[in-house]
């Protein structure tokens, strides 16, 4: 197949019967997306999450059940022909429910993710009805057939090869006949228990999916048109970018702009494809293409805030000098699976802050055993309070770019800055309170009045 797109629409795109149209009205209007990846309808998840956690009330889970079924038959009860699809979802509902009262007993990350997967299971059965009914020749397929993961439950690991291998064989000739409605953020593992890619995973999955077909293009449709030069809640003359090239999207998306999760470039830059990011309510605003070249490479392009940050300050005059030091540090990070994210270091001492890897909210913490084996090497300073400020641009090793940036920020205090280990990432941390008014003062200099 030559041109194959794959389209890719989240909880809100398909929340209730209009947005699904909407989706629809999109997939027809490009006879080329041939593969559709949807999420859950939205609050779906979340509810989901809360069964698996264990309600150990009857009458909770009874009302948390409630909300699931309505969710559903609000968008069944107007189809055409809804009784194949009340069928279905019903009969999944009953499933949620037995494994509810398992997770009231006994919890386990294996059963959550045979619970939250079926979000995802429910809202494509719909879909897919929705859309034959529009006329569409479409088929929903089950993903778990081809996405082959690991078995960590919760935030599975793709298997790449696996995965290509499974869609040339189950998905891709299907695709050649018919339009495939399919789930994100799902898969199964060699023995074919369901896993998940964790919380907003079904970007990731849509991308995995595109490379493993060997798409030529990628849209994920959400509720915002596109990515803006920073969040418009902060900076309200924040404007929608066109275009942007994979290197300055992936330092966003792993610096706060939520728009992506952050692993969805992974397979896209792999093998090239092109990633559009548009809202499914809106199609006619346009949205912004992630492309390996792009026409423009701005100075600045955008500004990202991720707020919750955990500082460590690592400090020892053993480190004077020695060499190894820092080896030991990684180590035990290492054996806690902490993953860091900024690092700076001084003659004396290191600071660094910690990745959040797990959807709990809050800032992520040292772990306690972690905490004590770093001080039989050093004294450990940990700092909440934090956001961490990343601007994307290019051609950041310009003479007098940093001076326009430190230049307009004098009123602020600056904690820890990283510059130099990207040529499109300049960023630092503020204190939380005073982070927003950070942006907007950015904004303000380096993108509203520069390019006025
Ligand atoms: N339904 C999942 C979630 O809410 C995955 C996704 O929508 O990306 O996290
Ligand atoms: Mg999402």
């Amino acid at each position: 197949m030559s041109a194959f797109n794959v389209a890719k629409f989240g909880g809100t795109s398909v929340a209730n019967f209009e947005a699904m149209s909407r989706c629809s009205a999109i997939i027809e209007n490009n006879p080329q997306t041939r593969l559709v990846v949807s999420s859950a309808c939205s609050g779906v998840t979340n509810l989901l999450v809360e069964l698996a956690n264990g309600v150990q009330d009857a009458e909770q889970r009874l009302n948390i059940m409630k909300q699931l079924a309505d969710i559903h038959d609000a968008i069944i009860d107007q189809l055409a022909d809804p009784t194949k699809v009340e069928k279905e979802v019903h009969s999944m509902l009953d499933s949620i429910a037995s494994a509810a009262e398992a997770a009231s007993f006994q919890s386990s990350k294996k059963l959550t993710d045979h619970l939250v997967a079926c979000g995802e299971l429910m809202s494509t059965y719909i879909l897919t009805q929705l859309m034959r009914e529009r006329g569409v020749n479409t088929i929903r397929f089950d993903i778990r057939e081809v996405l082959r993961t690991d078995n960590n439950y919760g935030r599975a690991e793709p298997q790449v090869e696996e995965i290509a291998k499974l869609a040339q064989e189950k998905l891709a000739p299907l695709c050649a006949e018919y339009v495939v409605v399919t789930q994100g953020f799902i898969g199964s593992d060699e023995q074919g228990n369901t896993t998940t890619l964790g919380r907003g995973g079904s970007d990731y999955s849509a991308a995995l999916i595109a490379e493993s077909v060997k798409a030529s293009g990628l849209e994920i449709w959400t509720d915002v048109p596109g990515i803006y030069t920073t969040d418009p809640r902060i900076a309200p003359k924040a404007a929608p970018i066109p275009e942007i090239s994979f290197s300055e999207a992936s330092e966003m998306a792993n610096f706060g702009a939520k728009i992506l999760h952050p692993s969805t470039l992974v397979p896209a830059l792999r093998h090239e494809i092109p990633v559009f990011v548009g809202s499914s309510k809106e199609p006619e605003k346009g949205g912004t293409w992630i492309r390996q070249q792009v026409e423009n490479s701005p100075q600045f392009r955008a500004l990202a805030l991720r707020c919750n940050q955990t500082m460590v300050t690592l400090r020892s005059a053993k480190m004077f000098h020695a060499y190894g030091f820092l080896a030991k540090v990684f180590e035990i990070l290492a054996k806690y699976k902490i993953s860091v994210d900024l690092i700076t270091t001084s003659e004396i001492s290191v600071s660094l802050t910690l990745d959040k890897t797990d959807t709990s909210g809050g800032a992520p913490e040292l772990p306690q055993e972690a905490r004590e084996e770093l001080q039989e090497l050093c004294t450990v300073e940990v700092e909440h309070n934090l956001c961490l400020v990343a601007l994307i641009g290019n051609h950041m090793e310009t003479k007098g770019y940093a001076k326009e940036v430190f230049s307009t920020l004098g009123d602020f205090n600056l904690r820890m800055i990283c510059y130099g280990a990207s040529d499109h990432n300049l960023c630092f941390l503020v204190d939380a309170h005073e982070s927003k008014a950070v942006i907007q003062k950015l904004h303000l200099d380096l993108f509203e009045n520069r390019y006025k």
